[in-house]
């Protein structure tokens, strides 16, 4: 039987990522914050992607963008080419991420110094996983810094860098039980870091019971969700098995049977990922870091949603 459909007011937007657009539309964009993750490139064709996707997402003015480390000599030095040829060439105030990985600590604090140097103000302080990869066991340099709340107060002993650190709303694998995960993280603001950037999560909730359990342990740092912009769902899978994080059924059913359909894996991933931005902004969260993939599509259109399109264009470099 035909049913009249309920009322509504034909002005109002219509779902969550219509009714953020529409509540960030002119100047109340100015209260939310995007930053954006790029990794250092390994080739010629994946550093001109990379500059490719920076130039897109430039006029966006995001409030910071971070640059990934990987352990190895190699790795180190594109991060720092990277950072340094961001903070000289554009308008990004670019954080250098770093680990204690199969270092020194004269060898980190000599990465810490050329930092600050090139006029790097901001450091993504991390322990890093073992050089054999992720899950296996992680031994601590002999001679190193051996947990990230040891390089954070490193760090700080050194320059008045602005330090982040990471949270994980799923707790870290290493971790047995949340006293032992929210503990680390106050050990880390102890030693002076600012805000947390969380691993990647797929449902509101999962943040919301983590800031809560941050709130309840006294920590009053930010928490900035981290949004996974990963379209290659193999991948994501593999990665999220890998750092504990939890891929819902429905999630994971969306993606069956794209393996060989990049175009509607983007567009899925930008609508969930723009979905759950909204959501989050809706429960009051201002502060956003995209892991982009050194791509700008799906971060460009989540961080319009955020607004970022309205703000002031991208001073000259
Ligand atoms: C936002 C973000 C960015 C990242 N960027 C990078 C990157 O650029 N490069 C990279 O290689 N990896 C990166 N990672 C991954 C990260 O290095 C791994 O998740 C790693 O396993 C833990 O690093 P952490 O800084 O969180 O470690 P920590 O905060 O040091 O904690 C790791 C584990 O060790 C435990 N622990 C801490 N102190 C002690 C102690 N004294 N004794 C015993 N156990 C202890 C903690 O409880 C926790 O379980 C990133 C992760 C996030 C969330």
């Amino acid at each position: 039987m035909n049913a009249r459909l309920p009322r509504r007011d034909p002005s109002d937007p219509v779902g969550a990522v219509a009714r953020t657009a529409s509540d960030l539309s002119g100047d109340s964009a100015r209260d939310v914050r995007v930053s954006f993750e790029f990794f250092p490139p390994k080739t010629e064709k994946a550093e001109k992607r990379l500059w490719a996707a920076i130039e897109q997402l430039e006029p966006l003015q995001p409030d910071f963008v971070s640059v990934t480390y990987g352990a190895g000599g190699s790795t180190r030095e594109r991060t720092h080419r990277t950072v340094a040829r961001m903070a000289s060439e554009t308008s990004f105030d670019p954080a250098a991420h770093l680990t204690c990985v199969d270092a020194t600590r004269e060898e980190i604090d000599a990465i810490v110094d050329a930092y600050w140097e090139a006029g790097v103000r901001h450091i993504v302080a991390l322990r890093g996983d073992s050089p054999t990869g992720i899950g296996a066991a992680y031994t601590p340099h002999p001679g190193g810094y051996a947990y990230a709340n040891d390089l954070v107060e490193g760090i700080k002993a050194r320059h008045d860098f602005d330090v982040t650190v990471s949270a994980y709303p799923e707790r870290h694998p290493e971790s047995g039980d949340w006293t032992t995960e929210i503990d680390n993280l106050k050990r880390k603001v102890d030693a002076g870091a600012t805000r947390a950037i969380t691993q990647f999560f797929f449902s509101p909730d999962i943040f919301w019971r983590f800031q809560e359990r941050v709130l309840d342990a006294g920590i009053e740092i930010p928490i900035i969700p981290g949004l996974m912009l990963q379209p290659n769902f193999k991948g994501l899978a593999r990665m999220s098995k890998m750092c504990g994080v939890a891929v819902p059924n429905w999630y994971a059913e969306l993606f069956d049977g794209l393996d060989n359909d990049p175009v509607t894996r983007d567009l899925l991933t930008a609508s969930l990922m723009n979905e759950l931005t909204a959501e989050l902004y809706e429960r009051g969260v201002r502060d956003f870091h995209l892991y982009t993939l050194n791509r700008s599509e799906i971060a460009g259109s989540v961080a319009r949603v955020l607004g970022m399109h309205q703000r002031r264009p991208a001073k000259a470099a």
